[in-house]
């Protein structure tokens, strides 16, 4: 039989280099380089295309939502890996960087701060989104505490984009696959902890989702950086998101049929002409980046 002569040859082959067998008798261990390898090829084959441009494009990266940045240490949740195209993730990298600023800037734990790491963001969003800023009073670093500042509108922007990515990656992995899509509205909302905009928002949570999660990452610990929650309802295919980082910022997200959305009560605290209250139609995170960056030149 073919196999027997196949195996009788791959024998002889080793008798005649004793070597050889040596190296195939401690050869199977895979190295932590072939681990993350397979590890890569198997992530790319149970998800193949970009959940954040309705599978437009196929999948090249393993992208973190939300962005490692955000957190000490670089240190996110485990299991918040979605899969990307380049142009999606890179789209999105500013507005991860101005978000990851602000979120890192406005927590009043000290103990997620870390200098370099906040000097690295002002340096990045310094060159990638000079318009989004944050602006502090001088004296505000003079006190023994964190800055207060206001986000400006252009922060405003970029804190869109960085909840609806992460909104749309929510919703590729609550529904076990489906994408954003053209027949879906999304509206995102946000607030500083504490504030009276904040509560609201807690409070529509509250009424609308289930359990409230804690992001958790193995065996680091990352404390109170991230919680969130979400329920989603098969029966009008809607889902709706919140989460929030430290005692920072607080996210309210909803994504589905305009119908749906329609049936949102705006918050007592959030003027009913903002934007920031607002449904928008379904658009891939690559356009909304392209868009930022247009308005910027
Ligand atoms: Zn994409």
């Amino acid at each position: 039989m073919a196999n027997d002569d196949e195996a009788s040859i791959a024998e002889n082959r080793d008798e005649d280099d004793p070597g050889k067998s040596q190296v195939r008798a401690s050869a199977p261990r895979p190295t932590r380089a072939e681990r993350k390898a397979r590890e890569r090829a198997a992530f790319f084959t149970a998800h193949p295309r970009c959940c954040y441009c309705n599978g437009e494009r196929v999948s090249e990266e393993i992208d973190h939502a939300p962005a490692r940045i955000c957190f000490r240490d670089k240190a996110g949740p485990e299991g918040f890996e979605f899969p990307a195209c380049g142009e999606c993730n890179r789209a999105a990298a500013a507005s991860e960087q101005v978000s990851a600023l602000h979120i890192r800037m406005f927590d009043h734990n000290g103990e997620n701060l870390r200098k370099e790491d906040l000097y690295r963001l002002v340096e990045g969003v310094a060159n990638n989104a000079p318009e989004a800023m944050p602006i502090v009073p001088i004296e505000a670093w003079e006190r023994d505490a964190p800055p207060t500042a206001s986000i400006t509108a252009a922060a405003h922007r970029h804190l869109e984009v960085f909840a609806t990515k992460i909104l749309y990656a929510m919703y590729y992995r609550v529904t076990a696959g489906q994408m954003a899509n053209h027949r879906l509205r999304r509206l995102v909302a946000w607030a500083q902890v504490g504030t009276p905009a904040a509560e609201d928002l807690s409070r529509m949570t509250e009424a609308w989702f289930g359990e409230l999660r804690v992001g958790e990452r193995g065996n680091v610990d990352i404390g109170d950086q991230f919680h969130f929650r979400h329920a989603y309802n098969s029966a009008h295919g809607y889902l709706g998101f919140s989460m929030s980082f430290g005692r920072s910022l607080l996210f309210f997200c909803v994504l589905g049929p305009a119908k749906q959305l329609a049936t949102l009560k705006t918050p007592r605290s959030i003027d009913r002409r903002s934007r920031y209250w607002k449904p928008f139609r379904y658009q891939p995170i690559r356009e909304l980046g392209i868009a930022l960056k247009r308005r910027r030149a």
